[in-house]
């Protein structure tokens, strides 16, 4: 039985930026999803500055727009224009983002296999096994990049291990009647926890809503999103209402089976401040093919060097959980902060860039308590 170096399930982001570095490396890789390529995603498709950095390759063919500008709503009537010299976020459609990378993976000599259901997952000190409907995989590492509902999680961890927590978003593709303007909008008055978006894609708009805290999360159903659209843009055709949940807390997963990796949303490595979720799974796909090249090499042993070469990433969205709860929980203090002048650079800047942004949060935060103590 053929047995690989590392055997990938899910090629999304995280999936495919893990095999793309290890075929890269010359590793014997099997990437396996269950959807055949191009396929749906629910997502709006923001590729922030640092996610195009992340890339080990220009996904410029898959790019329908470039925006310098962030349009802040708090409720109808009370919005800040944030204005940036760069571009600040790439917008893409999912499906043929996803599609584009899987492509760029396969052509860099990962081997993709379509399976159906997971029937079973088997890690220890020799390798692993993914035993499918179709037969079993053998490998020497796994990396676990199949989404929010990872199978291979479940598998080995349970249904919903303690650290891992949910936000949901739903997404519509819309074409208003009378056009539409350019703006990429994020409405801070639409939902609790959270925020309405409106992402410009060429012929049309990506329109959605999304609740990134478990604590009062309300519902998002399509009536919910469809009288949203009516509200905005009066007249217009909404298709493909999609939702889905995303993965956060990955700073409180603890180091997981010698060989299994969970990255991308399977292990919570979206960002619950800003509800980005791509750059956590292509960075954390990259640190898992890191790490395993490390080993096979004779390195480092492969876990303990995920765990350092994901920690800075770990150490962030952690300031971004803090971020978010005090955030969306002080939202009219919050929204002021975020739109003072002296800060709407920094706040562009720090979204598109990532780096500063939970540094950033947290001197929204210090800056909200004194604004508020003052006033
Ligand atoms: C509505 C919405 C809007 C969003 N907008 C943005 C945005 O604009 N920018 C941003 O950065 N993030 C956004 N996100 C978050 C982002 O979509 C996710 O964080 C990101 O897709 C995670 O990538 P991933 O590779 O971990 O998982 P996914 O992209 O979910 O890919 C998982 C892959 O695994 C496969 N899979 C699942 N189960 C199995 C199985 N049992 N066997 C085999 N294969 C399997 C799936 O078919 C899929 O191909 C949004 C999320 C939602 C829900």
């Amino acid at each position: 039985m053929e047995r690989w170096d590392a055997i990938i399930v899910g090629a999304g982001p995280a999936g495919c930026a893990a095999g793309f570095d290890l075929a890269t490396a010359g590793r014997a890789v099997l990437l396996l999803d269950k959807a055949e390529f191009p396929r749906h995603k629910a997502c709006a498709g923001g590729l922030t500055r640092k996610s195009l950095r992340a890339l080990r390759y220009s996904v410029a063919p898959v790019v329908r727009e470039t925006v310098s500008a962030i349009v802040v709503e708090r409720r109808s009537g009370e919005a800040a224009t944030l204005t940036s010299r760069k571009a600040v976020c790439a917008m893409t459609v999912r499906q043929e983002l996803d599609h584009f990378c899987w492509q760029q993976s396969v052509a860099a000599g990962a081997e993709f296999a379509r399976i159906g259901a997971i029937l079973g997952v088997e890690a220890n000190r020799e390798g692993v096994a993914v035993r499918t409907a179709e037969g079993e995989y053998r490998g020497r590492f796994l990396v676990a990049a199949d989404g929010v509902h990872s199978r291979v999680r479940q598998l080995l961890y349970g249904d919903r291990p303690a650290w891992f927590r949910r936000g949901f978003a739903l997404e519509a593709r819309v074409v208003p009647a009378n056009g539409h303007s350019r703006d990429l909008v994020f409405d801070f008055g639409s939902v609790r926890q959270g925020y309405g978006w409106v992402f410009p894609k060429g012929d049309h708009l990506n329109v959605g809503l999304g609740v990134y805290n478990d604590a009062g999360q309300e519902k998002l159903d399509r009536p919910r999103l469809e009288a949203y659209i009516r509200e905005r843009f009066g007249e217009a055709r909404a298709e493909h209402v999609t939702g889905q949940y995303l993965g956060f807390g990955a700073e409180a997963a603890p180091a997981a089976e010698e060989r299994v990796f969970l990255v991308g949303d399977a292990g919570g490595f979206a960002d619950a401040l800003t509800g980005e979720g791509i750059h956590g799974a292509i960075a954390s796909g990259q640190a898992a093919a890191e790490a395993i090249d490390g080993e096979l090499r004779g390195r480092k042993r492969a876990q303990p060097a995920f765990g350092a070469l994901t920690a800075q990433l770990r150490q962030d969205l952690q300031l971004s959980t803090s971020g978010s709860r005090w955030f969306y929980g002080n939202l009219d203090v919050g929204y002021r902060a975020l739109t003072a002048p002296v800060f709407r650079t920094a706040v562009i800047n720090a979204y598109a860039n990532g780096t500063k942004i939970a540094a950033l949060a947290n001197a929204v935060r210090r800056f909200a308590r004194l604004f508020a103590a003052s006033a």
